[in-house]
């Protein structure tokens, strides 16, 4: 029932380290179509489906349309690192702070592998500057990256602000060789 086979990474990913709590407030980066998206309403809790546990809150955004899901509510056409969506995020996530962010989002990719890579660091990196704004302390950032020369320095990065940042290949992403996601957890805030 997932929107995308993308959904099989989150869950294993999640099954493997725990990322995604009932009643965590979740803001997924490059949600479209909304699988992972789909794949947070139900570890959230974020519909009340159980409610002998706490409720959470998903919080989408994407440059491409989203269809509606219940239990999610979207930022569609909207870029993420354009300051006017930091400012709409603030306004929809609960007392304006996320637990966890996601990030599964990717440029179009040009084809030239080393491009593509800074491209996507670069996204990363804003993302990481938003995050001061909107993070809670203790929470968790997972990030898509692609492989390349400046891989190093978004975890590097990612090492200064979290405590405890992994790098995690999962199964479901074999195929495509030069995908990998950095697990950060234990942000340290401001
Ligand atoms: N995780 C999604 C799912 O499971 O349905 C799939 C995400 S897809 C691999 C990557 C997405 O990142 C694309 O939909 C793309 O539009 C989005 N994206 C790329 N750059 C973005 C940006 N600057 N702001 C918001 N979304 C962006």
């Amino acid at each position: 029932h997932y929107r995308c086979r993308s959904a099989f990474k989150l869950l294993e990913i999640d099954n493997k380290l725990r990322v995604l709590r009932p009643g965590l407030a979740v803001l997924d980066c490059g949600a479209a179509p909304g699988a992972w998206s789909q794949v947070a309403v139900e570890r959230v809790n974020a519909l009340g489906t159980d409610p002998a546990v706490p409720t959470g809150f998903v919080l989408g955004v994407d440059l491409l349309w989203i269809s509606p899901l219940q239990g999610a509510v979207f930022l569609s056409q909207m870029d993420i690192a354009d300051p006017s969506t930091l400012r709409a995020i603030q306004s929809l996530l609960p007392l304006g702070k996320a637990d966890v962010i996601l990030s599964d989002m990717a440029p179009n990719a040009t084809g030239i592998k080393e491009l593509d890579h800074q491209k996507l660091v670069s996204l990363c990196l804003s993302l990481l500057d938003i995050s001061q704004h909107i993070l809670k302390p203790k929470g968790t950032m997972l990030c898509k990256f692609w492989d390349g020369s400046e891989a190093r320095l978004l975890q590097n990065r990612l090492k200064e602000q979290f405590q405890d940042v992994r790098t995690i290949k999962p199964e479901a992403s074999r195929k495509d060789s030069a995908e990998s996601y950095y697990l950060a957890r234990l942000y340290r805030g401001k």
